[in-house]
């Protein structure tokens, strides 16, 4: 018997909670691994408390991140002791997650560790970290340097603003950042922001060409906030979106594309192919200073989680939640 969290939903209703599992209730995959560590995740809050359609099937173990060591393997790229990570391909949502002390998976989905990071450090990245990256990683594919100017970061407070201006700032980029809570703006320039905005400047309709402003930018927001982003992007600058911290819609005009040139790229973590996973992870270790993430990120047992998911998308939590999920 291992202990979980399980979310149900049958004739009781919609329910998440903390129970006790065996081994045999586990999904099939080729490796066994004794998880150490998961996240909260923006996803994972809205699959704790049925708020968004997460969660395809039930009961679901949900959790989009896990690491932990490997217990039983039958994957060729993997053997008993080895240290591995998992962000995303569905797990969470249609396959049992990382919210348990034990999961069962296919070995292709897994990053191998290599000691780049402890257990802790992986969690405090995770999704949301691994995200900012894959975002840092498309400015530098599509030719943003740091001296084309300022990178507008929206929803820093929250785990991928925090981890992405991070970065951007060891990259030497000038970041300004976009929040809500004023009283994280200290945090929010001790990992490395020059500025910080507030968000209503954001958040609500605008015309659809403004000042131009940024060469680059990273939204976790979208609706206005990624309207009046694009709106007021830099002469061939590029945005690149991964959220709906603000909403799903994104009522925005094709002006800064067609007048300005702007580009907008989608990024999505949950399937990302296997080779840009490995580098935002080894780009990670290179371009993320480690001793941030203390700041970053606060630990929790499988206990505490469930309430903390209504804070999440209350937009009260602050940087990163690390699940020890012993
Ligand atoms: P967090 O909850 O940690 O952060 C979101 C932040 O957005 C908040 O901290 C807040 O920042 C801001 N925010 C929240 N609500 C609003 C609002 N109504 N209007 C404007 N700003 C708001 O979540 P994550 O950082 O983990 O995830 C952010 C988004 O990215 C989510 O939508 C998530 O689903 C998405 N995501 C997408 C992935 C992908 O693969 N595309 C992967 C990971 C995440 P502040 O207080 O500073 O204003």
């Amino acid at each position: 018997m291992f202990k979980g969290i399980l979310i149900q939903n049958d004739e009781a209703g919609y329910r998440a909670s903390l129970t006790d599992l065996d081994e045999s209730q586990l999904p099939e995959g080729d490796v066994t691994i004794r998880v150490s560590h998961s996240t909260l995740n923006f996803k994972d809050a809205l699959a704790l408390t049925g708020k968004g359609p997460v969660v395809r099937t039930f009961p679901m173990v949900p959790g989009v991140d896990l690491v932990g060591i490997v217990e039983q393997s039958s994957h060729s790229d993997y053997v008993v002791g080895d240290e591995v990570i998992l962000n995303g391909w569905g797990v969470g949502e249609k396959h049992w997650g990382g919210l348990a002390q034990k999961a069962r998976v296919n070995g292709d989905w897994l990053v191998p560790m290599r000691g780049r990071f402890t257990p802790q450090q992986a969690m405090a990245i995770g999704t949301a970290g691994y995200t900012a990256m894959l975002c840092v990683l498309a400015l530098e594919r599509h030719g943003v340097k740091p001296e084309h100017g300022e990178i507008v970061v929206t929803g820093a407070a929250g785990g991928v603003g925090s981890v992405a201006t991070a970065v951007l700032a060891k990259l030497g980029f000038t970041v300004v950042a976009v929040s809500g809570r004023p009283e994280e703006a200290d945090y929010i320039k001790s990992l490395g922001a020059a500025e910080v905005l507030d968000r209503t400047m954001f958040t609500s309709p605008g015309k659809p060409l403004q000042k131009e402003r940024w060469a680059g930018a990273i939204d976790v927001v979208g609706s206005h906030t990624l309207a009046t982003v694009c709106a007021t992007t830099r002469y061939r600058g590029v945005v690149t979106a991964c959220g709906l911290a603000g909403g799903m819609d994104f009522p925005a005009t094709v002006a800064p594309f067609i007048l300005r040139g702007v580009t907008l790229v989608g990024i999505d973590s949950v399937m990302c192919p296997r080779l840009e996973r490995l580098e935002a992870w080894r780009r990670l270790s290179l371009d993320l200073d480690v001793s941030k993430l203390a700041t970053i990120s606060k630990e929790v047992g499988l206990s505490e989680l469930i309430p903390l998911a209504t804070k999440m998308l209350n937009g009260e939590l602050r940087g990163r939640v690390v699940v020890d999920v012993n």
